[in-house]
C-alpha cells in the first residue's frame, strides 16, 4: 500500500470536494427537518392567528416534516451542535476529547501514530475545530479532520489494515499585501495597535530589530514606522496567517530597515543580515546521518511508507544538543511517539524541532542565542535507537536540513542581490507613498493601502 502523506488538493474542484459535500448534504437535510420540527412545535403554542400566517407561508401544516415533529417532539433542538463537530476550548485535552465522543484509546493511540512527523494535534490552539466522521454500522472513527485554519485543514483517515495516514488540504492561496504607517506616540507597541497590527505582529517586528534598536530606550516623539504586512488569503477570506514583508523606522536622523528576502531572511537596504547565521548542524562534532529527509520513506518500525520530516543522527544517549540559530522556544513537549521534544522559533520564516531528547533543558518562551545549549539527545518515544531527530521548517513547510537554502551567510549573496535590489525598490516605494499619504491627512492614525 502506498500512502498519499502530503498532498496538495486544489478544494472547491474535483473528487475531494464531492466526496466531502456528500455528507454535509446530510447535515443540511438533518438540519432542516429539526428546524421544520421546531417551527410545528412553535405553532401549537402559539396563538392561531399567527400560526396560521405562518403555515400558508410554508404551505400546509401537514407537510411531512411537521408530522413528524407532531410525533417526536424531542428533536427539536434548533441550536444543537453538529454532534461530529468539535471547537477547541482552552484546557482542552485531546484523550478528553476522544473520551467525550465515545473513542478508545487504541483509536486516539493511532491517530497520535500519524500524527508523529507533523505535531499538529500535540498542541491544540482553542478556537480550531476538529471533525470526526464515523463508520456508518461499526460507528468507529473513520475520519478526523483537524481544521488549522480555512486554508488548511489536515485528515487523519484510517486505512484498510486499520492504521490512520494523514493527509494535508492546503487550499490555494495568494499574499495580500497592506501597508501601514504612523508616528510613534508613547511607545512602539501603542502605536502599532493603534494602526490595528495584532500583539504577534508586534512582537515579530521588535525581534526583527532586537540587535539594532532598544524599543524602550532608542523611541522618541516624533519617531515614526512605516510597515507592509502581508495576509494570506483563500477564497473564503483570510486564513489569520501575516508576515512581515518589509519594515522602517526612522528614529530621529538614523533609519532601520529590514526586507524580508526569499531566502526568509531579513536584511537591510544594503543587504546585511539583521540576525546572526544559522549553524547547519545541532550539535558540536559529526555523527552519522542514520535516516535522511525523505517523504516516501519506509518506516523502520512500523514497516509502512511514511513521510520523515527530519534528518536524524545516530548519537549516544546524553549528547549536547545546540540550537542553530537565535529565537524563542516556543514548545516543549513530551509526545507518546516523538518522545521529549523541543520547537525553536527563529527569526524570519524558520522553525527546528528536535525529538526523542532525554532532557529538556530550556522552558517554553525562553530566548536562545544560536549555539545555545537547548537539551540532551536521547532514546525517548517510539524510536530504534540512541539519536536525534532534527527538523527545519521553512513557511510552516518542512525541509531538508542537510540541504536547504539556510542563511548561513552575514548578508545576501552576490548572485541573489539583483533580485534583492529590485524588491527593496518596490517596498520602498510603498512605503514612501504611504507616508505622504499620512502626511498630506496629519491625521495619526489607522492607514492602510494596497500595493
Ligand atoms: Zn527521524
Amino acid at each position: 500500500m502506498v500512502s498519499t502523506s502530503r498532498t496538495f488538493i486544489e478544494v472547491g474542484r474535483g473528487l475531494t470536494t464531492a466526496k466531502r459535500t456528500f455528507p454535509r448534504f446530510h447535515l443540511a437535510a438533518a438540519a432542516i427537518v429539526a428546524t421544520s420540527c421546531v417551527y410545528a412545535y412553535t405553532i401549537s403554542l402559539t396563538p392561531p392567528s399567527e400560526a396560521s400566517t405562518e403555515i400558508s407561508a410554508t404551505g400546509t401544516v401537514s407537510s411531512p416534516s411537521a408530522l413528524v415533529a407532531w410525533q417526536l417532539p424531542v428533536l427539536a433542538e434548533p441550536q444543537a451542535a453538529d454532534p461530529m463537530e468539535y471547537e477547541i476550548q482552552a484546557g482542552d485535552t485531546l484523550s478528553g476529547i476522544f473520551t467525550d465522543k465515545g473513542f478508545d484509546h487504541a483509536t486516539l493511540n493511532a491517530i497520535l501514530t500519524a500524527d508523529e512527523e507533523l505535531l499538529a494535534l500535540d498542541v491544540l490552539r482553542p478556537g480550531t475545530t476538529l471533525r470526526f466522521e464515523r463508520g456508518p454500522e461499526s460507528g468507529d472513527l473513520l475520519e478526523l479532520s483537524l481544521v488549522v485554519h480555512p486554508g488548511r485543514t489536515i485528515h487523519y483517515r484510517r486505512t484498510i489494515d486499520d492504521h490512520f495516514e494523514f493527509e494535508e488540504e492546503i487550499k490555494p492561496s495568494h499574499w495580500h499585501d497592506d501597508v501601514f504607517g504612523a508616528p510613534i506616540h508613547g511607545s512602539f507597541y501603542a502605536s502599532a495597535r493603534e494602526v490595528g497590527l495584532s500583539d504577534g505582529e508586534i512582537f515579530r517586528a521588535q525581534r526583527i530589530f532586537e540587535e539594532r534598536v532598544n524599543f524602550r530606550r532608542d523611541i522618541r516623539a516624533g519617531d515614526r514606522f512605516e510597515i507592509v504586512l502581508s495576509r494570506e488569503m483563500v477564497d473564503v477570506g483570510a486564513t489569520g496567517q501575516t508576515r512581515i514583508e518589509a519594515i522602517r523606522l526612522r528614529l530621529g536622523n538614523r533609519i532601520q530597515n529590514a526586507f524580508l528576502h526569499e531566502d526568509g531572511n531579513y536584511y537591510d537596504d544594503r543587504g546585511e543580515s539583521l540576525s546572526r547565521a544559522f549553524l547547519r548542524y545541532p550539535m558540536q562534532g559529526s555523527y552519522r546521518v542514520s535516516s535522511h529527509f525523505n517523504l516516501r520513506r519506509l518506516h523502520p518500525v512500523t514497516g509502512r511508507i511514511a513521510p520523515h520530516h527530519g534528518v536524524d543522527f545516530a548519537m549516544p544517549t546524553g549528547t549536547s544538543i545546540l540550537s542553530i540559530g537565535d529565537g524563542i522556544v516556543s514548545r516543549v513537549g513530551n509526545h507518546p511517539f516523538a518522545g521529549k521534544y523541543i520547537e525553536i522559533d527563529h527569526l524570519g520564516q524558520f522553525k527546528t524541532r528536535y525529538l526523542h531528547l532525554s532532557r529538556n533543558d530550556v522552558k517554553r518562551g525562553q530566548r536562545i542565542s544560536r549555539g545555545d545549549h537547548v537539551a540532551l539527545s536521547g532514546n525517548t518515544g517510539r524510536s530504534t535507537g540512541p539519536h536525534l531527530h532534527f527538523e527545519l521548517h521553512v513557511n510552516n513547510r518542512p525541509v531538508d536540513p542537510l540541504k536547504a537554502d539556510i542563511p548561513t551567510a552575514s548578508r545576501v549573496p552576490e548572485e541573489e542581490m539583483a533580485v534583492f535590489t529590485q524588491r527593496v525598490a518596490t517596498l520602498d516605494a510603498a512605503m514612501r507613498v504611504n507616508q505622504t499619504h499620512l502626511a498630506s491627512r496629519s491625521v495619526p492614525k489607522a492607514n492602510s493601502g494596497g500595493i
